[in-house]
């Protein structure tokens, strides 16, 4: 058994080892995997080890059979979805948090878990530029922040739904949700799972910029109300996951306001901007929303997973969780206990990651990454801008372009569409970028996302070149 603890220790430095390789060579491997469906399930046994297996053969295995499966979202030119990247130091606090084994969920079972996430939040919040008012919680996802503030506006209608339920009540109207088709599917996934229902998720009209028109937002509220439904919650989003559109915020607080419906605001990838001086206007307009998401395992440089949603009435969301259970009874006051604030029990120690890297990289050092991002992505956009036979397909504000191929005008729309889905899976198969596509007003468009710290201009230059010998021209 002794030599358990030695064994440890070259383990560790072994994985140390193997993770700074890893990261001082990030072109090694093909940015997508070239795994088939069904080649891990394949290469595994279908049965645990009855004995237990030395660390040697565990993680010459990891290397074998797990790393041809991983998708590089740490290469420097994976350019599809929302690209991410952690700071290197963070992977020592998830370290850390992994070997403290802390749960979260009672400020008693660690006491510095809890307020770690207090502190962090609170300078998160400043340097977001939000007012005190705001009062954050550490979720795993922005899907659970948003599901969480959801249930909260829905408590906050008085209706006893927490105690009565919503089924067999003649009492009930129909909640309504506002959104726009270019919001996030996780407000639709919230309204089925609070009983809602996906019909009363209501798509507002967006102007040309793919941004929700206040106005009709009113007059949808308005009809609803006069049609003896109840409107709920409006989702408006600062930097949508098509194309990176801005809803006007402050034009949609009035309306909300004046009619007395929450407003969610989900800034998951756009909100982290505001920590730029001159992208301050993006969350100004949030500062009296009812509830805000911010994703720092999106575009903060912290691991997934680590998404923050800031409340106006923190009280009110205890109110929406908080059972007394005898076990977990708890005598502390003036404390939070944060299991109250969500459907969870279990809280890992996310915030120790989050105080890593804004320590490490300071304000300035956060600030210095994603202004070169947007600064990057306004080139590559110049360059498509400029190309023949390339388009531009939407406004790129922050660190997203998208754009197509349309070589000839009189080219019809489903072969234009086919034309770039070819483009893209070229590129994609050579190993060397990795981008994905969506859909603008039915037409298919390719994206390029950048945000991963390693992304020089370089790899930029790389992927658009890719781009155009996959289109044919040159
Ligand atoms: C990425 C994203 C989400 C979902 O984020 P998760 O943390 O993966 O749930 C929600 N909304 C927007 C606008 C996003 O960009």
């Amino acid at each position: 058994m002794t030599s358990q603890d030695d064994d440890f220790r070259a383990a560790f430095e072994r994985v140390g080892a193997w993770i700074d390789d890893y990261y001082n060579d990030p072109l090694r491997y093909p940015v997508l995997s070239r795994a088939r469906p069904g080649d891990l399930i394949a290469a595994l046994p279908a049965e645990a080890p009855l004995e237990g297996e030395p660390f040697e053969r565990i993680f010459a295995d990891f290397e074998r059979c797990i790393i041809p499966g991983i998708t590089h979202w740490n290469h420097p030119r994976f350019f599809a979805y929302f690209a991410i990247s952690a700071a290197k130091v963070t992977v020592l606090a998830e370290a850390l948090a992994a070997a403290l084994d802390v749960n979260a969920m009672l400020w008693r079972t660690s006491p510095a878990a809890t307020e770690l996430e207090d502190v962090t939040l609170g300078w998160l919040r400043r340097m977001l530029g939000l007012p005190d008012s705001f009062h954050g919680i550490v979720y795993d996802t922005a899907s659970i922040g948003g599901f969480t503030a959801l249930a909260a506006a829905r408590e906050a209608l008085g209706l006893d739904i927490r105690a009565r339920g919503m089924a067999g009540r003649s009492d009930l109207p129909a909640l309504r949700v506002y959104v726009t088709e270019h919001t996030h599917s996780h407000v639709e996934k919230a309204a089925i799972a609070l009983g809602i229902g996906r019909d009363n998720v209501v798509a507002v009209a967006v102007d040309e910029n793919f941004a929700m028109l206040p106005g009709a937002l009113a007059r949808a509220i308005d009809d609803d109300r006069a049609a003896g439904r109840l409107p709920m919650c409006a989702v408006a989003t600062v930097g949508t996951t098509s194309t990176t559109s801005t809803d006007p915020v402050g034009a949609i607080r009035a309306v909300t306001r004046e009619r007395g419906v929450w407003l969610h605001v989900d800034a998951a990838y756009g909100g982290p901007a505001a920590i730029l001086p001159e992208f301050r206007w993006l969350l100004d307009p949030a500062h009296d929303a009812d509830s805000i998401v911010v994703n720092p395992h999106k575009w903060l440089f912290v691991p997934v997973d680590l998404s923050v949603l800031y409340v106006r009435d923190p009280e009110l969301l205890r109110r929406t969780f908080s059972l007394a259970s005898d076990v977990l009874v708890t005598f502390e006051s003036c404390v939070h206990n944060y299991m109250d604030y969500g459907l969870q029990l279990g809280r890992r120690f996310r915030a120790l990651k989050l105080w890593f890297a804004l320590r490490s990289y300071g304000v300035r050092g956060m600030q210095a990454r994603l202004r070169a991002h947007i600064a990057m992505a306004q080139e590559l956009a110049g360059w498509i801008a400029a190309a023949p036979g390339w388009e531009i397909a939407a406004a790129h504000p922050l660190s997203v372009v998208c754009f197509r191929y349309v070589p000839d005008p009189a080219l019809d729309p489903p072969a234009v569409d086919a034309l770039n889905l070819a483009i893209m899976d070229a590129v994609n198969a050579t190993g060397e970028a990795f981008l994905s596509s969506t859909r603008l007003h039915g037409r298919l468009v390719l994206r390029i996302a950048i945000g991963n710290e390693r992304t020089t201009r370089d790899d930029v230059r790389a992927v658009w070149e890719l781009l155009a010998r996959a289109a044919g021209v040159r």
